[in-house]
């Protein structure tokens, strides 16, 4: 075990505690922006910039750690499940995959994040500021024909949506729900469905059978290749 080279404060060095009895967990030093967690079986090595470094963003490192305990399907389950599909393979890319499960892990760890007395603006990288950009969403170009789809614009949609659903903050994102919903119902309403049932499901209660993190994820996906059946993704 690597201490950090600067003060843990109370509440990380409790969580690390609890965390230690199952993880082997590292900080080292890197000249990034922002913190980050590499984590493989039990091992996990927390990366920081020690002059950029606050108790905030290692609290939200921790908390990644703490949420793998669970084992949850996430992101790379998508993928997989995924890959064998000729239209959801080109949506679902490692890059979207990643993304949703970050946002997964987001919903789960705020809570806690909040009751351990940490800020809310520093949950993530500029945490107050909207999520999804209208100005974007407005040059969204999702069809070449009505039934020819754009991949890439669609990969687009399912990542604005999750970051306006997964943003830990009260943004306003009224016009942004508006326009998405309006462009393309169907698919609004079955990401909006997905993200509704993680942010219901509880993470402590997962069963294989009775309680299903996989079910949500098999839901979405068979939702998204009966809205895709009638339609080419290029
Ligand atoms: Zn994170």
């Amino acid at each position: 075990m690597k201490y950090p080279r600067f003060a843990l404060d109370h509440n990380n060095l409790e969580l690390l505690a609890q965390l230690q009895k199952t993880f082997d967990i590292e900080f080292e030093e890197k000249n990034i922006d922002y913190c980050e967690v590499f984590s493989k079986n039990n091992c996990s090595i927390i990366y920081y910039n020690p002059a950029r470094i606050d108790n905030d963003s290692i609290a939200h490192e921790l908390l990644h750690i703490w949420l793998s305990t669970f084992q949850y399907a996430s992101g790379n389950t998508l993928y997989l499940l995924s890959l064998n599909d000729e239209n959801l393979s080109k949506i679902f890319n490692k890059n979207l995959c990643a993304y949703i499960g970050n946002c997964m892990d987001h919903i789960k760890m705020y809570p806690r994040y909040i009751s351990l007395g940490y800020n809310p603006e520093k949950f993530v990288t500029l945490g107050t500021r909207e999520k999804s950009n209208i100005n974007d969403l407005t040059n969204l170009d999702l069809k070449v024909s009505a039934t020819i789809y754009r991949s890439n614009a669609i990969e687009l949609y399912i990542g604005n949506l999750t970051s306006i659903y997964a943003d830990h903050y009260p943004n306003n994102y009224s016009k942004h729900l508006k326009l998405l919903e309006d462009m393309e119902p169907d698919l609004f309403k079955k990401t909006m469905t997905f993200w509704t049932n993680w942010k219901e499901f509880d993470i402590e209660k997962i069963d294989p059978i009775f309680y299903s993190d996989r079910a949500i994820i098999n839901n979405y996906l068979m939702e998204m290749e009966a809205w895709l059946s009638n339609k080419h993704v290029i």
